[in-house]
This record gives C-alpha cells, structure tokens and sequence, in this order.
C-alpha cells in the first residue's frame, strides 16, 4: 500500500468549476473571487475578507498596511514555518522569537516578557490547526501597563492605540475558539489555500478583518484590495466596463490578487466544507487517538478542550522520549513501508537563514524537544479506513524496530 502525505481533494465538481470559470470569459480576480470573500465572511461570520493569492502576500499586505518597517518588532513563535517570519523581514521589521508550549502554540508568558516600546505586532499561528490562547494575547496588549509604552508610529497604529494581534491562521480555517470561528477572533486572521492546506485554490490566501471600532472594515476592505492591486483605482473588470478606461493609482501597490479560476476551486470546497472535509478529518483524528493514546510509547496532540476545537490539520504524534536521530530513522522506515510521514516543522533557529541572522535553538528547548520526537501521520478527506488503519499499524512497527520498545 502506497500511502501519500497530503494530496490535493479534486473532484469532478471542482473541475466543472474551474472550467465554468475559464470559459467564462473572465479568469483573473472578478465575480468569483468576490463571491469567495462574501462566502467566506459569512461562514467566519465577519463583514470584510479580502482574497490574495497566498497567505504570506495576505501576511505582508497586512504589516504594510500596518506601517510596519525599520526598527519595528513583531513577536512570532520558533515554532512554525518561515512564511511567518520571512513577511516581517520583507518589512524591514525585526522577528522576535519566543518558545512554544507543549501543543506548539505561542507560549503567552514569554509572549509578555519579549514586548518592549518597539513591539507593534503579535503574530501568533494556530499550529496545525488549534486556536492560540488568544484572550491571553488580548488580555497582554490591552494592559495598561504595555499600552502605555505603544508609540504609534501612523494614523492606523494611533486609531488601534496598542498592539495589533494578527493571526497566521493558515492551518485553522474552520477552527474555533470560545464559539468563535478563527476568522473572528484575532484583529486580522490570514488563511493559506495554498495546495497542502484543507482548503485549496491551488496557491491563496485570505485576510479577515475583524478590527475594533474606530476603523471602518469596509475602508480598509477597500484600501487592501488597491494595494493588492497594484494601487490602482479600479481593478481589471471595473475597467472593461463601456467607457470605464480611466484609472488613478493612489499609492504604490502590490501585485497579489486572486484569480477567479483559483476561487472557482475554492467556491467548491467551502460549500461542502463543514459538511464532507471536516468531519472525514476528524474520523481520522479519533482512530489515530484512539490507537495512540492507550500506548505509553506517544503523545498525542490535543485537538479539543472546553475552548477551541482543532481544524484537524496534521495530526502530530510525538514518540517518547526518542532522539532527533531516531525519529528520523522512524520516518525513513516507514516511507519504505509505503507510509509518507512529515514533520511540522523544524524550529526556525534551526534553518540557515535564521542562524545567519543570530537565531539559536539552544533559546528555544521547547520548541527544539516537540520537533525532535514529532512525526506528522497523514489526513485528508480520500485516506480510507483501511490505509489508517494500516498508518497505524506501520506507525507502531517502525517505533519497535528503531526504539526495540
Ligand atoms: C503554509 C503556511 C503559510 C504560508 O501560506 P502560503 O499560502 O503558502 O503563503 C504561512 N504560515 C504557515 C504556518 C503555513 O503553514
């Protein structure tokens, strides 16, 4: 049995779509696309989403957006993938690092001691698809005691008056928090399409904007999507209207719209979302629980308690007590039993890069002990019943062949 990590869900309702769009006559960001953020607005139950063509544009529209740049600082965990770090040093913005907890996710106490007067965003990630502590991070940049220090650099970081809380939600679509879809809960929310995620246009992404009074959504709805555009007044299908040619650009924009043959694919998927793709994901996240969680050999990821409930994204056993070395001896034997396993993800202290720019995992041992023992199973909505079941059994093999436990 040849079992892959995480093919793509396409079927032939999503090519009739797409193909719908192609021989609609429009194919770049037009009715579908538009039709996409009203859709998903409502299933986030927010006003304004605007759609991008991935999450790291999505990302870092938002921090320019923000005026984020020299001598800023934006708090990101060590634990996720470089996209959240990589946008912020796009803006000439500093990433500042802190340490995970034991399900990955930005850990709040040291959120709280990396704030300093130049801290202007907090950049948490849903990691695999559970909602961070967000209270916490509200209750932090609400304290008047780190409000106070803000220096508001812009009209937007005067209008906000404290830190921005923007979440890399690019694993979470669907999730929720205290009854509250992500989407709703951070001031700004950014969802991946990219292929691997759980709902794809291919390449994509989408800003949710969910930001307090005194700003207008529908403004900076606007306003985001000029500068996803390149700054120009009008987008493309604006102007194909009779007599429409003439356009101002307003600022100097970005280049990082939707297509409409993407949100053809993403139209879809959301409508069958809630209904096929989530519950298949978390019939697998049961068997996987249920057949790790008795064995004293794993750890199992937590993905619900009275708060949140996971988006089921990859489910990341842990093996106890295993070197680094190991694991990846696990892993290598179990892709020759036909089994693709992953890791999510290696710390970014840990990558050339970030080493360059004087990162050191020894800063991070949490992040560097879950990574270590991590093996991410497969889950998407085609693996049948009896290639989890045959996962598991190779999962279990591999561990007593490379551990002799
Ligand atoms: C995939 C991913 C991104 C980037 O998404 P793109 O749409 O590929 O830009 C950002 N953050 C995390 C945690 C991701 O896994």
């Amino acid at each position: 049995m040849n079992i892959p990590f995480s093919p793509p869900h396409i079927d032939n309702a999503i090519i009739d779509e797409v193909a719908a769009a192609l021989r609609s006559g429009w194919i770049t960001t037009g009715p579908r696309t538009k039709l996409f953020e009203k859709k998903l607005a409502e299933y986030c139950n927010i006003q304004h989403v605007v759609c991008v063509n991935s999450a790291s544009a999505g990302l870092e529209l938002t921090l320019r957006w923000f005026g984020i740049g020299e001598g800023d600082e934006v708090i990101v965990p060590a634990y996720t993938y470089t996209a959240t770090a990589e946008v912020v040093i796009h803006c000439g913005a500093k990433p500042v690092m802190v340490d995970v907890d034991d399900n990955f996710l930005i850990n709040t106490d040291q959120v709280r001691r990396a704030i300093t007067p130049r801290t202007k965003v907090i950049l948490p990630v849903d990691i695999v698809g559970l909602p961070c502590d967000y209270d916490q991070l509200f209750d932090i940049v609400n304290d008047p005691a780190v409000k106070s220090q803000f220096q508001p650099a812009n009209d937007q970081q005067c209008s906000l008056g404290r830190i921005l809380i923007l979440s890399d939600a690019a694993h979470s679509l669907g999730a929720y928090y205290k009854g509250k879809r992500t989407g709703a809960v951070a001031d700004i929310t950014v969802f991946s399409f990219h292929a691997v995620k759980n709902l794809t246009t291919a390449e994509g992404g989408a800003i949710c904007l969910n930001l307090p009074t005194p700003f207008n959504t529908e403004d900076v709805y606007k306003e985001l999507c000029i500068s996803s555009l390149h700054g120009q007044s009008k987008d493309a299908l604006a102007k194909t209207k009779a007599g429409g040619w003439r356009y101002d650009v307003t600022s100097v924009g970005y280049k990082c719209n939707m297509t409409d043959v993407a949100a053809a694919m993403g139209l879809v998927e959301l409508t069958r979302y809630d209904q096929m793709i989530l519950p298949r994901r978390r019939e697998i996240f049961d068997a996987y629980n249920q057949a790790f969680s008795g064995d004293a050999r794993f750890k199992v990821p937590t993905y619900e308690t009275p708060d949140k409930r996971s988006s089921y994204h990859v489910f990341t056993l842990r093996v106890n007590g295993v070197t680094e070395s190991q694991r990846d001896e696990i892993i290598f034997k179990m892709a020759q039993q036909g089994v693709a396993a992953n890791v999510h993800f290696i710390p970014l202290p840990m990558l050339t890069a970030y080493k360059s720019f004087g990162y050191n995992i020894a800063d991070y041992p949490n992040a560097y002990s879950q990574y270590a023992c991590e093996i991410s199973l497969p889950v998407y909505f085609n693996l049948t019943d009896e290639q989890v079941a045959e996962v598991i059994r190779v999962t279990k093999a591999m561990v007593s062949e490379v551990c002799g436990l």
